[in-house]
């Protein structure tokens, strides 16, 4: 059958030329309508945390989208300015007035007020035979509390650390050293590059809850 052949291809053209026009359907990422429909759905504090801390990662259609919503619901202004602020540039200026406000709060685990807190990393590591675990955790909290944390962190670390091989052999030393690295920011009257980073982050839930003390403790208590 000298024709089969073409009579394949021109089948083969006709189905690839339906995959490329499927493709290229602008159903690709969600429309507006069905974006509207999922916002829609999820409950007030979804929506919150959406627009407080994932705002920068939307396309500008999509944060008009959620303003809208935010403001049919009629939820707080502030969660819209929570939005605004993740999508301006921040400068040192706004960045520190932040940090202060959050240094002024009380320590989230000794709740003292008696110093203006920081951040520090923590490095654990445990091991049971051939399995080893290097935990990272980030802490806001008063010098005292952070030392303290640092300190914890090495001591488990030194106790239990070791006896992995032979990632417990290589990760213990490494924890020990954070620990130390991180212990002489721990003190440092300014807030520290850890800190600038924490506060960076939340910048949108900052902004949103400014004048909700609440709220603010909340952010340094439960970091996530
Ligand atoms: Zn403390």
């Amino acid at each position: 059958m000298p024709h089969s052949n073409e009579v394949l291809s021109i089948r083969h053209l006709r189905k690839a030329q339906t995959d490329i026009s499927h493709l290229t359907k602008p159903d690709m990422e969600p429309s507006l309508d069905q974006l509207r429909k999922n916002y829609e759905r999820f409950d007030d504090n979804k929506l919150t945390r959406i627009a407080t801390e994932e705002a920068a990662g939307l396309r500008p259609e999509a944060v008009d989208l959620l303003k809208q919503v935010i403001k049919e619901r009629g939820l707080s202004g502030s969660i819209i300015k929570g939005i605004d602020a993740q999508l301006q540039e921040v400068d040192d200026r706004i960045l520190s007035e932040y940090a202060e406000l959050l240094r002024g709060l009380p320590c989230p685990l000794c709740k003292s007020t008696d110093e203006k807190l920081n951040a520090t990393m923590t490095g654990s590591v445990i091991s049971f035979i051939i399995m080893t675990n290097y935990q990272k955790e980030l802490k806001v909290a008063c010098p005292n509390c952070l030392d303290k944390a640092n300190d914890r962190a090495m001591i488990k670390s030194a106790l239990f650390g070791w006896w992995g091989f032979p990632w417990g052999i290589i990760r213990t030393p490494q924890a020990l050293l954070l620990n130390n690295k991180m212990k002489k920011q721990n003190r440092l009257s300014e807030p520290n590059d850890l800190f600038n980073a924490f506060v960076l982050g939340k910048i949108g839930r900052l902004e949103a809850n400014r004048n909700n003390p609440t709220e603010l403790q909340e952010i340094i208590e439960h970091i996530r």
